[in-house]
């Protein structure tokens, strides 16, 4: 299909919670015009047809938290911090090419070195680079002096200088405001469970997202610093390893939603200081891996909107490799319809997208997954390589030359 195609005899999981066997979908100019099912295709159809032969479509992956200037090397902080613009930007594009290539279509990336992630959005918006996924972006992260990600962030210390530098991302071209509340596993000498931007600095910040008309997520782990941004005014809350009973609360009342980024923990324990992970970050790791099954847990069966995001580009989490954030969820307690969805129309939700992308119904872009197996089944097929049949980006084959 280039732009323009039916890809018939399929199941599809629409990303709403649908899913239906023996269907075509049409797609015209890139757009989604039909979704039927196959007994109502025409018999002669004005648009080439590709037999999907039993496969499964769903919209394609959209991850809400990725860092595409770090590559999932085993020391991520040391990494971005040695990398001169050039390289950071290069390395960015190689994981967008990755990213796109395994399925994900859009990503929301959380935080880059620079503003290589906003000059990287202008070299494909010139058609210097196009493979890669739909890009929701955050420039640099604003985070206290000497705070989580000092090493590539915005320090900025007191309301102003928040303010200020809120307005700096938003002056680059920043789709998302990002806040650093607590200290985090990556980086040496700060502690997950310990607050860090006040929740004055944070609703500075917010503000000039808000007024601006973007939003703000808030990386946090410990609940203090949860609480913090929630008052704060925060949109979406990133990782809540140490969600308590009065988080959840506060996150429903206020609707905000949770990326959990659980397959980021995970990984760091399971590869550990073997896998050359420095030894304070397998520590913290494993400290919280327990605590945040169970945050995880709590707050799904509590009802708070969960978005997918995977933190690719942390240790062992590499580009390519996000569905590996769908096979966590599920085995702690998400239904595989539940994790697709999460991946997509609830994502697209987050990112005020849905009017685009996330679902397969008329009117939205054709970004598009052809899978050979069934993930309401066994989700893991998701991550396998070889049964990634086929992505589309507005109807495109990613594997054209032209995608
Ligand atoms: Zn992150």
């Amino acid at each position: 299909m280039d732009r323009d195609g039916i890809i018939a005899n399929v199941t599809v999981i629409d990303g709403l919670g649908g899913a239906t066997v023996d269907c075509f979908v049409a797609v015209e100019g890139g757009v989604i015009r039909e979704v039927g099912a196959k007994a109502d295709l025409p018999s002669a159809p004005r648009l080439p047809v590709e037999d999907g032969a039993g496969r499964t479509l769903m919209p394609g992956l959209i991850d809400c938290h990725v860092h595409l200037s770090l590559d999932g090397a085993p020391d991520a902080i040391h990494q971005i911090a040695g990398d001169p613009p050039a390289v950071a930007a290069l390395r960015l594009a190689t994981n967008a090419e990755r990213s796109l290539a395994a399925g994900v279509t859009t990503v929301r990336d959380l935080g880059a070195k620079l503003h290589v992630d906003i000059d990287f959005r202008k070299a494909v918006v010139e058609g210097i680079w196009r493979k890669t996924p739909r890009l929701v972006l955050a420039g640099r992260p604003l985070t206290m002096t000497g705070g989580h990600c000092w090493q590539f962030g915005r320090e900025a210390d007191g309301p102003d200088e928040l303010r200020k530098a809120a307005r700096e991302q938003i002056k680059a071209g920043a789709d998302w405001i990002k806040l650093i509340a607590s200290g985090g596993i990556l980086s040496p000498g700060t502690q997950p469970e310990s607050p860090q931007l006040e929740e004055e600095e944070m609703r500075a910040a917010i503000e000039e997202a808000h007024k601006a008309g973007r939003r703000a997520a808030v990386h946090a782990h410990g609940a203090a610093g949860i609480k913090n941004a929630l008052r704060a005014g925060i949109d979406s809350v990133e990782h809540a390893y140490f969600l308590d009973d009065e988080a959840i609360q506060m996150m429903l009342e206020r609707d905000v939603w949770l990326v959990p980024t659980t397959w980021a923990c995970k990984v760091i324990v399971q590869e550990g200081h073997e896998g050359g992970i420095p030894c304070h970050a397998v520590m913290k790791a494993e400290a919280a891996l327990e605590r945040q099954r169970e945050s995880f847990r709590k707050a799904h069966e509590a009802g708070v909107r969960i978005a997918m995001g995977t933190d690719a580009g942390t240790p062992y989490n590499r580009h390519g490799e996000n569905a590996r954030e769908l096979e966590t969820m599920v085995e702690l307690g998400m239904t595989p319809m539940e994790a697709i969805c999460a991946s997509t129309g609830r994502a697209a939700e987050l990112l005020d997208m849905a009017d685009r992308v996330g679902a397969i119904e008329p009117g939205r872009e054709a970004d598009l997954l052809l899978i050979d197996g069934d993930p309401l089944a066994d989700i893991s097929v998701l991550c396998e390589k070889a049964k990634i049949a086929q992505v589309y980006k507005a109807g495109v084959s990613v594997r054209a030359s032209r995608a």
